[in-house]
C-alpha cells in the first residue's frame, strides 16, 4: 500500500465517521426531528373501554405516554370526538379527560395552543398535546360552542365526520347517494363556520367531508387547510381518500395531506378481504348486530376477536410510503404528513404495530431516497409551517 493509498482509506475512514456523526443515521434522523402525529383517537377510546394514557398499555393499545415517547413523538394531536348522538357536552367531558392527564404528568406532557407552546415542548422535551375536533356536529349548530372550543385549545375541526352535519355533508353520505344534490357541500351557516375557523386561527380539517363540502371549503377558505388524516383514492379507492383534483387543490391551497395508516385507506384489497373474514363469522355478526350494536362496532368487535386472521391481512409498510410518494410527486415535499389514526383504527401495515413503530417510517422513507431535510419535512416541519400560517 503506497502514501497515497494510505491516505485516501484514512480519507475515507474520516468521512464516514463524520457522516454518522452529522446524523445521517436513521435514529439520529428520527430523534433530531420534530415528530408529529396529527390523528389519534386515544382519548375516545379510553372512555369507552376504560384505558389509561399515562398506564402501560402494551398489547392493549397503540399508544401510552411511556411508548410515545420511545417512538420519538413530539407532539401528538389527540381526536376529540363522539359519534352524531352526543355533541357539544361530550367533546368538554373528553377534552377534561386531556386536561387531568396534562396535569397529573406536568413533567412529561404539556398543552400546545400555539407554535410557540409547541416549540417550548420540543425544547423541555415533553409531549406537546394538542386538540382537533373531530366532527362538526359536536359545535351543536352554534358558532359561540366553536369560539369555546378554540378557547380550550382546539386547533382544528374536521367539519364533518362519516355522518353530515345539517351544514356540511359527509364524504360517506355524499357517495352513498344520501344527500340531494341541492343539499351538498356547505350552506350559508357552513360558510360561517370556516370563516370563523379562519379567524380564529382554527384549521379547517377536510377529512371525512363529502366532495362539493371539499370544493366549497376550498373557494372559501383564506388560509390553508389541512387533511388530518386522509390518504390517496387512487391507491385505494374509498370514498374519504383524496382524489387527485383534491390533492392539487390542497397543494394550490399550501395545505398539507396527513396520510392515514388504516390497511383500508391504503390497500385497494384489503376490504374485499376483510369482507371475507367477516362472512366467515356471519352468524355472529349477525347476533350481535341484533343487541342494537352498529355495523361499525361489530366489525370493530370481530376484528379485536380475531387478531390473527386480521394480522394476515396487513399491507406492507412500503405501501403507506406509497402514499407518501404519490402526493410528493403530484404537489410536492412540502404537503404530506403523518396522520396515523392509531388508536382508532384496527389495522396498519405490517410492523406498524404502535406508536412505538414510528421510526420505521423515517427508515423506509430514508430507504426510498427522501433526504433528511424531506424527512424532516414530513415527519413534522410541514405541520409547523401549515399551524403557524393559520395561527397568525
Ligand atoms: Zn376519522
Amino acid at each position: 500500500m503506497n502514501t497515497l493509498q494510505r491516505l485516501s482509506i484514512f480519507s475515507c475512514l474520516v468521512f464516514s465517521v463524520i457522516l454518522t456523526s452529522c446524523g445521517n443515521s436513521v435514529r439520529r434522523i428520527h430523534g433530531d426531528a420534530i415528530v408529529v402525529d396529527t390523528h389519534n383517537d386515544f382519548i375516545s377510546k379510553s372512555l369507552t373501554n376504560g384505558f389509561v394514557f399515562d398506564q402501560d398499555n402494551r398489547g392493549k393499545t397503540h399508544s401510552d405516554l411511556a411508548r410515545m415517547k420511545q417512538g420519538g413523538v413530539d407532539i401528538q394531536i389527540f381526536s376529540i370526538f363522539g359519534d352524531d348522538k352526543i355533541g357539544y357536552q361530550h367533546a368538554n367531558t373528553e377534552i377534561d379527560t386531556l386536561y387531568a392527564l396534562i396535569a397529573r404528568n406536568p413533567d412529561k406532557m404539556m398543552l400546545v395552543k400555539t407554535p410557540a407552546d409547541l416549540q417550548k415542548a420540543v425544547k423541555e422535551k415533553k409531549l406537546g398535546a394538542m386538540i382537533g375536533v373531530e366532527g362538526g356536529h359536536m359545535i351543536e349548530n352554534d358558532l359561540s360552542n366553536l369560539e369555546k372550543l378554540y378557547e380550550r385549545g382546539a386547533r382544528y375541526m374536521t367539519l364533518t365526520w362519516n355522518n353530515s352535519t345539517p351544514w356540511a355533508s359527509s364524504a360517506a353520505d355524499e357517495s352513498a347517494g344520501k344527500i340531494p344534490q341541492e343539499q351538498k357541500g356547505l350552506n350559508e351557516f357552513g360558510v360561517e363556520v370556516v370563516k370563523k375557523m379562519n379567524e380564529l386561527g382554527m384549521m379547517v380539517d377536510v377529512s371525512h367531508v363529502g366532495e362539493q363540502t371539499f370544493v366549497d371549503v376550498l373557494s372559501v377558505t383564506t388560509k390553508p387547510v389541512i387533511a388530518s388524516h386522509s390518504s390517496v383514492y387512487k391507491l385505494a379507492p374509498v370514498p374519504r381518500n383524496l382524489k387527485d383534483y383534491q390533492i392539487t387543490a390542497i397543494g394550490q391551497n399550501k395545505g398539507v395531506i396527513f396520510v392515514n395508516f388504516y390497511s383500508g385507506f391504503l390497500d385497494s384489497n384489503f376490504n374485499a378481504r376483510n369482507k371475507q373474514i367477516l362472512e366467515k363469522h356471519r352468524s355472529e355478526m349477525d347476533s350481535l348486530k341484533k343487541t342494537g350494536m352498529s355495523l361499525f362496532s361489530v366489525e370493530d368487535y370481530l376484528f379485536e376477536k380475531y387478531p390473527k386472521e386480521v394480522a394476515g391481512l396487513r399491507p406492507p409498510l412500503s405501501l403507506l410510503i406509497d402514499h407518501i410518494d404519490y402526493i410528493v410527486k403530484r404537489i410536492g415535499i412540502d404537503h404530506v404528513g403523518l396522520g396515523s389514526d392509531f388508536d382508532g383504527i384496527t389495522s396498519a401495515p405490517t410492523g406498524l404495530d404502535a406508536v412505538t413503530d414510528f421510526p420505521k417510517i423515517t427508515k423506509a422513507l430514508k430507504k426510498r431516497g427522501y433526504s433528511k431535510t424531506d424527512i424532516r419535512k414530513i415527519l413534522g416541519e410541514n405541520f409547523i409551517r401549515v399551524f403557524t400560517e393559520n395561527s397568525n
